[in-house]
Parts: structure tokens; sequence; C-alpha cells
């Protein structure tokens, strides 16, 4: 007798505390294998293998957005940042490289590219994001023309993007366009200016990055990247604020902002974004037509009953940033209190932490972390006073700490 069997004879299953009575094999079915989807499918078959899980994703391979702007460095390969699906495979989930393109709600069913149709329990959506093309004028054919890029899902835009900035002449300008806040990654775009800053001075010592941010200033770690700018890039990084980005001509290489024109010879432009298209089809979408209301107990949906969502596409909780480590947090939150749903038990809510690595040069990075804890008088996950903080300086053992967090979270994602 399996295992398994054995336990459910038993009529208990006891894995990470969880005890289980889910009558005869539930299904979960989760979309996009993502930091998100790809650690729920893991952990809700680590911590009650009586529960199917089937997961749906449309690319072959995962690809990370944390360490993608060291490959746009050089410092850097895509192999570094891919993983395959094997690891999910082996913890018995059931990986379909496929599109989901419809859910279906009231019939507990998600309908995929090729024609498949599948029951699901309970559905997890961690999608990611997509982008508002349209408001900036001219970017979806600048796109297309290849002539300017966003590279803010890692892949074959990052490729591209390194090629461009390796072939920019010597005096040339590189110029990074920032959206209004929230978007994925606060730090990222930072991080972005500060590494191709680095392979600059090495390679191309009188070329330049203009920094097109549409906040204020700095989103994040704002004093620490200043001073590292400061410090090893002068006259090479140039920040401007409020800068917002509205249209982009592609045959002069020209993005027209609020205030003034800028050309440059690469242009990074990161468009605003939303919840990935499947949320928006499923009617997941709560908020400004961009975000997903979700109840932080256990990641449910506010507007779809049943559904759970995670990530990027969720509208964050209060001082929350956009993070694969939030992602990967969503997820432990959604697998356990799914378990506990299916068994008919209310979830417990938890405490969730953030932790960010920026590099600032090839080896040296900075950091920001947070706790966030359910609050129930505002019923949502808010910081916790006096938990987390920035690192002092910037430094080689924070790049150390940077890989070995990156190491560490595609493996508890992945493998
Ligand atoms: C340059 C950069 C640097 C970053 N650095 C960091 C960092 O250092 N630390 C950090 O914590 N975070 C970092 N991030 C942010 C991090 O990448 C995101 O927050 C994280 O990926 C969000 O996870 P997710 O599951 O919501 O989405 P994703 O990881 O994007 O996963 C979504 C998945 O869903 C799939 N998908 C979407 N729709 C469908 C569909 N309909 N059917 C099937 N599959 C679908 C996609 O192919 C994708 O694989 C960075 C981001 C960028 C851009």
């Amino acid at each position: 007798m399996k295992r398994r069997d054995f336990l459910k004879l038993a009529g208990a299953v006891s894995i990470a505390g969880c005890a289980s009575a889910v009558p005869s094999k539930a299904r979960v079915v989760v979309i996009g294998g993502g930091f998100g989807g790809a650690t729920a499918a893991k952990y809700i078959r680590l911590w009650d293998p009586s529960i199917d899980v089937l997961l749906v994703e449309r690319e072959s391979t995962f690809t990370s957005c944390p360490i993608s702007n060291l490959v746009l460095a050089g410092f850097a390969a895509m192999d570094d940042i891919r993983r395959g699906y094997e690891g999910l495979r082996r913890h018995g989930v059931q990986v379909v490289n496929d599109e989901a393109v419809a859910i279906d709600a009231g019939k507990k069913r998600v309908k995929l590219a090729h024609g498949a149709d599948i029951a699901y329990d309970r559905l997890v959506v961690s999608p990611g994001i997509d982008f508002n093309f349209g408001e900036i004028q001219g970017y979806e054919a600048a796109m297309k023309a290849g002539r300017v890029l966003h590279a803010w899902r890692a892949g074959a835009q990052t490729i591209e993007l390194r090629r461009q900035i390796v072939q920019m002449p010597d005096g040339g300008v590189c110029a990074i366009s920032i959206p209004l806040a929230p978007y994925r990654c606060g730090p990222g775009p930072y991080e972005r200016a500060s590494v191709i800053a680095a392979y600059f001075r090495q390679a191309k010592p009188r070329a330049k990055v203009l920094v097109l941010d549409a906040n204020p200033d700095v989103t994040s770690k704002g004093a620490l990247f200043k001073k590292a700018w400061a410090d090893l890039y002068p006259g090479t990084v140039e920040y401007r604020g409020n800068a917002l980005a509205v249209g982009v001509d592609a045959a002069s290489m020209t993005l027209r902002l609020e205030v003034e024109d800028v050309r440059a010879d690469v242009l990074n432009v990161v468009p605003p974004h939303r919840a990935g298209d499947i949320a928006r089809q499923a009617g997941l979408i709560t908020t400004n037509n961009r975000w997903c209301d979700v109840d932080w107990r256990t990641m449910e949906s506010k507007a779809v009953p049943g559904v759970h969502v995670l990530g990027d596409a969720t509208l964050s909780a209060p001082v929350m940033p956009k993070s694969g480590s939030m992602a990967n947090n969503h997820a432990k939150i959604a697998a356990a209190a799914i378990i506990e749903l299916l068994n008919g038990r209310a979830p417990v809510p938890v405490q969730i932490l953030n932790t960010c690595y920026s590099f600032v040069s090839q080896k040296e990075a900075i950091r920001v972390s947070s706790v966030h804890a359910w609050d129930e008088k505002d019923r949502t996950l808010k910081p916790v006073a006096g938990a987390g903080g920035l690192s002092p300086a910037r430094g080689q053992t924070e790049g150390g700490y940077a890989w070995d967090w990156a190491r560490t979270i595609w493996a508890d994602s992945l493998g």
C-alpha cells in the first residue's frame, strides 16, 4: 500500500502540520509557472500529495527577471537565469505547456489554446503582467519594428536589448524610461541603469545612461542608488524625475515626454502595466482597470470566488512591492489556504517577508527587506514596524548574498 493510500484510509494526512481529509482527488489548476504559480503548484503537492495539481504555462522554460539586468550588462548569461519544469514534475505536478485562453468560473473550467478544457476545484492565477502600450503613442509599432524594447519580461527582449547595448557607439546614449508606480520591481530600472553604466565604463567610457522616470524621484533604495551613481559613474548616469513618456518615434529614435523630446541611440521604454491578460478575461481585475484585489488570508479573488490570484497581478497591500520574493510568499499563503479550504477548515492568516537585492555594479549590491502581517482591523497585510530595512551601504558581500538569494528562490519555486 502506498503511503498516500495508507494515510487516506487512516483519515488524516499530516504534512507540514496540515491534516487532510480531501475527498477523492481534488484538483487544483494553476495558470502561470513563474515565481507565484510554480511555487503554489509545488507547495500544494508538498503539503498535501492527495491533491492533483495541474500547471498551465505557455513557455517551455522558466526565465527569471531577477538577475536579468546582469545579463543585459554582460555580467551573467541567459543560461544562468533559465530553469526547466522537471523539478515540479518530480513533485507530481502535471505541467502542461499551453496557454490558458478562458476561465469559466461558474462551471469551474479552464480552456487552453490547443483546445483542452480542464475542470478544477480551486484555481490559482499567477499570470504576471501585460502592458498598457496604448498609453505611449507609437509604442507598439516601434516595438514590432524592433526599435524600442522593454525587456520587462525576461526572454527574447533581454537578448535583443543586450545586442542593442553592445552595438551602441561609444559616446551614444541609452535611455531608460520608467512608468509611474506601481510597476513590477520598484528598484529594477535603477539596477538596470547601474549595471549598464558599469558595462559602459568598461567597454564604452564616453557612453551615457539617461534615466527618465515618470515618478518624481527614485522609488526604491533612492539614497543608495544615487550614492552609487555619484561615486561610481559620475557623468555616465543622468537621472531626470517627473519624465512621463507619452509617445515614441522609432524613425528618429525620439521619446516624447510630457515636458520635452529626448533622442537616444537605445530606447529601453518600460510601459505602464497591469495584471496579465487572462486575469482581465476572467473578470479578476477590480481596481483602475489594472490590478486584482484579493483576501490576503487566502489570496482568493474578491471578484471571482474559487480563484486565487498571486504575484504582480494583485492589487498590492500597503507598501508591498511587486517582486518575485512576494509572489513566492503569496504562493505559500495560497497553498496552505487552499488545502484548508478543500478540507472544510478556516485558513489561518500568516506573516510574510520580502527581500530584494539590486546590483549597482558587476559585484556590489544593496538590499531592502520588509515583513507584512495580517491586520484584523483593516483586513489587509500591513508592514510590521521596525522589521526589515535597508543595507547600510553597497558591498560585494551583499552581491554574494544577491546571487545566493536568486539561486535559493529558483530552487524553492521550481526545484
Ligand atoms: C529587470 C527585473 C528585475 C527584477 N529583479 C527582482 C529581484 O531582484 N527580486 C525580486 O524579488 N523580484 C524581482 N523582479 C520582479 C519579479 O520578476 C516579479 O515580481 C515576479 O516575476 C512576479 O511573479 P509572477 O508569478 O506574478 O509573474 P511571472 O514570474 O512573470 O510569471 C507569470 C507566468 O505566467 C505565464 N502566463 C501568463 N499568462 C498565461 C496564460 N494565459 N497561460 C499560460 N501561462 C501564462 C507567463 O509565461 C509566466 O511564466 C524583477 C523584475 C524585473 C523586470
